[in-house]
């Protein structure tokens, strides 16, 4: 799959180097991230860069437009790339989209949205958390009630894909009601943003968070927020952090034309540029979205063949990553199965839930319909607690 061969243009010469000699990593990472990238995205990091040299920046500024583009086809948006993991641009975007004195609505149903409500609580913002649980979807009516009866909230945050889960949350139709009633609203894409066809002004979405090892298929380091200019210009002064000031962040990088305010991780941002192209040599988001859902569905297919069952229903799981129930077979233990796909070439994620005993599997990432296929014949050979598990499951 996808052949490695070729250069890589690191502006002072070609990185030209047969990329299929790079050893292959052990096994497959099936977790929401990091996960499973090319070796020309690994060996885009083969050099080191100034932080306020041209040729430098001017990778940070094509990779903030190409967000900007992949984010939405209307006008009026711009980027802003922060130092750290995923949550510091949540955290980042959380405590400068608020305004001060303001309220935050968040809708949880999973970890990632209680980060976001433990985001809030650290920084002293006023908060209103409707949490459905883990495996159900928001409720709309109550949202609409919210924001009707309570005109304090300012603002309302929503986890697009729960990666606790794999659900699907509706941020189509909450923007419509945050919208209606005028409110700022915030989407955690970060597991989502590059593995689903979607436009964040469609969405109403004022902010779009993302990182750079998800769906783009980069490495870790840093996250990313596309957000409405007019919106985020009106966040001057709101910020509870220092480091985590987007609006700072991001003027200086427009006055900079592609500066970071602190040291800014090099070699990831350039991994991430080579990520994009290859995200655009692949055929763009639509295409990479379908090889996602075909992933899902061997996976669930060849799973259930297998008897395992899904945590959610099937109208709001994801094809980012899929929780399976574990099996309730007494001799089954998660970490003996988990160790048994490793040595087959598999890394598959425990589960995080704590209404059932599950465990999930990505579908994003460096992988494909193949290699999913072999994972189910790996998950069959690695039922060590059936006595006679299923000969041949991915025949059909
Ligand atoms: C990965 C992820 C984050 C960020 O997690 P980090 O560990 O900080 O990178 C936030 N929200 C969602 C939905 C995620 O999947």
């Amino acid at each position: 799959m996808g052949t490695l061969t070729g250069s890589i243009e690191l502006k002072t010469g070609a990185l030209a180097m047969d990329f299929e000699t790079l050893p292959d990593n052990p096994y497959f990472l099936l977790t929401p991230g990091p996960l499973s990238t090319t070796k020309t995205v690994k060996a885009a990091m083969l050099r080191d860069w100034c932080t306020w040299d041209d040729d430098y920046n001017s990778i940070v500024q094509d990779i903030r437009d190409r967000l900007v583009r992949l984010a939405t086809c209307e006008q009026g948006y711009t980027s802003v790339l922060m130092q750290g993991s995923g949550t510091f641009s949540v955290e980042a975007t959380i405590g400068t989209a608020v305004p001060r004195g303001g309220k935050l609505l968040v809708i949880a149903n999973g970890a990632y949205g209680q980060r976001i409500a433990q985001i809030a609580r650290y920084l002293e913002i006023e908060l209103v958390l409707h949490d459905s649980g883990e495996v159900d979807g928001p409720d709309a009516a109550r949202i609409e009630e919210a924001l009707d009866s309570d005109s304090a909230i300012t603002t309302v945050a929503v986890v697009h894909c729960e990666t606790t889960t794999g659900m699907l949350n509706p941020i189509h139709e909450i923007g419509r009601i945050v919208k209606g009633h005028d409110r700022t609203y915030i989407v955690d894409a970060m597991s989502s943003f590059g593995g689903y066809v979607m436009d964040m002004a469609d969405i109403g979405a004022d902010f779009l968070i993302s990182s750079a090892n998800k769906c783009i298929q980069g490495v870790p380091g840093f996250g990313f927020v596309v957000a409405g200019r007019e919106v985020l210009e009106s966040c001057k002064g709101n910020a509870r952090s220092l480091s985590l000031d987007l609006f700072d962040q991001w003027e200086k990088m427009e006055q900079g034309h592609g500066k970071w305010r602190y040291t800014s991780p090099t070699h990831v941002v350039r991994a991430f540029s080579q990520a994009l192209q290859e995200l655009d040599d692949e055929g763009g988001i639509a295409v990479r979205a379908g090889r996602y859902a075909e992933n899902h569905s061997v996976l669930v297919d060849g799973m259930s063949r297998l008897g395992f069952r899904t945590l959610i229903d099937d109208n709001m799981q994801s094809h980012i990553i899929t929780s399976f129930h574990n099996p309730a077979h007494t001799g089954y233990e998660f970490k003996k199965f988990y160790n048994l796909l490793k040595e087959k070439g598999f890394v598959i994620y425990p589960g995080k839930v704590s209404v059932a005993d599950c465990f999930r599997v990505g579908n994003i990432g460096h992988v494909f319909p193949a290699d999913i296929h072999a994972l189910i014949e790996a998950v069959r050979a690695s039922m060590y607690w059936e006595a006679d598990a299923p000969k041949s499951v991915d025949s059909e």
